[in-house]
């Protein structure tokens, strides 16, 4: 329960004990905010919960529950990481992409609205552009989705801007590139299962637990002919989120950032670095291409830049591989 001197700072995080949402409520505490973890942990990991902070294990797509918890824990805002987030099983399964994604949050609106919480933080992705046609990418580039997921994310944006006019709920949502690395000094970090991503599944070779990695192409319309995606520290993406919020609450019209470096980086760059740091062969083979992959996804991460000050401070290739090979060789 929200009270005290903490009257005012509850944040509810919906998929905190995944990913990135579990750096997110690290930065929260950091920063003196109260996070309440609403989790189904149907891909999160209980081990990823931060110590102290209130979890509830449900479904944010429980609309009279999640009211009941906007309300016991007077919540200020919502920032919203529960999503189904692969774009090959997005292919494969659209139907339930549309039902995780879609459906659900609008039963979170709705809860919202009930509730009378108007801030929302959304975590959208660059999977909403599809194949861009120029590079860097700013956020007025036109939206073609290649993926079920990517689509799921535009539909969801759109919905924002349309729930903000008839229901004044007011948002910032955040377009992520491709979010990387592990905390430096917590013990959190990256970890599906399936392992599917690309730095994990590198460090799991590194670490003799696979043979070798994949790299999805080789005859991509890149310099060295492997993806270029534009990597983004999990704690920059965090602090991202933490602007994003404190600028909304101090009244900051809704809007829509990148959040990224304006850097590209390969795919065989990415072994050249796991090589580096960890000293180890990593042997890869070539593999087809992967359905929905674009060959460049790069940034234009001006605009969050401007108006927010964010600035990545860990997003350099050598520290992301650094902090996630520390975090896999804990085990
Ligand atoms: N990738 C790869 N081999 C792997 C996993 C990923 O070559 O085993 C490539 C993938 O095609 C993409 C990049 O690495 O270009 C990043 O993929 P990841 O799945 O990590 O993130 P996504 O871009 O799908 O969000």
């Amino acid at each position: 329960m929200t009270n005290g001197r903490n009257e005012g700072r509850a944040v509810l995080v919906l998929g905190g004990a995944g990913y990135i949402g579990s750096h997110m409520v690290a930065s929260l505490v950091d920063a003196g905010w109260v996070p309440v973890v609403l989790d189904n942990l149907a891909t999160g990991h209980r081990d990823l919960l931060h110590p102290g902070v209130a979890f509830v294990e449900g479904d944010f797509g429980d609309r009279r529950m999640v009211v009941a918890l906007l309300k016991k824990h007077r919540v200020q805002a919502v920032m919203h990481f529960a999503a189904s987030s692969l774009v090959g099983e997005s292919v494969q399964y659209p139907l339930v992409y549309y039902r995780n994604n879609v459906s659900k949050t609008i039963e979170l609106l709705d809860a919202m609205r009930e509730a009378g919480v108007r801030n929302l933080i959304f975590s959208s992705t660059a999977a909403v552009y599809g194949q861009p046609e120029s590079v860097p990418i700013t956020e007025a580039h036109s939206l073609h989705p290649t993926s079920p997921y990517g689509s799921t994310k535009a539909v969801i944006e759109r919905l924002l801007t349309e729930v903000e006019a008839a229901h004044g709920l007011r948002h910032m949502s955040l377009r992520y590139f491709n979010a990387a690395g592990a905390h430096p000094d917590r013990p959190i970090g990256e970890r599906h299962d399936p392992e599917t991503h690309l730095i994990p599944s590198l460090m799991q070779v590194a670490l003799g637990q696979r043979p070798g990695a994949e790299v999805f192409g080789l005859d991509w319309p890149t310099p060295d002919g492997s993806c270029v995606r534009d990597y983004v520290h999990v704690c920059d993406l965090a602090s991202a989120h933490l602007l994003a919020l404190e600028a909304l609450l101090a009244g900051a019209p809704s809007a829509i950032y990148n959040v990224g470096t304006g850097v590209g980086c390969s795919v065989l760059e990415v072994i050249d670095s796991v090589r580096r740091v960890t000293g180890l062969p990593v042997p890869f083979v070539p593999a087809a291409r992967r359905p929905g992959d674009p060959a460049v996804l790069v940034a234009d991460a001006d605009r969050i830049g401007r108006a927010l000050g964010w600035r990545p401070e860990l997003s350099d290739l050598d520290t992301i591989v650094e902090t996630a090979w520390a975090w896999h060789r804990r085990g």
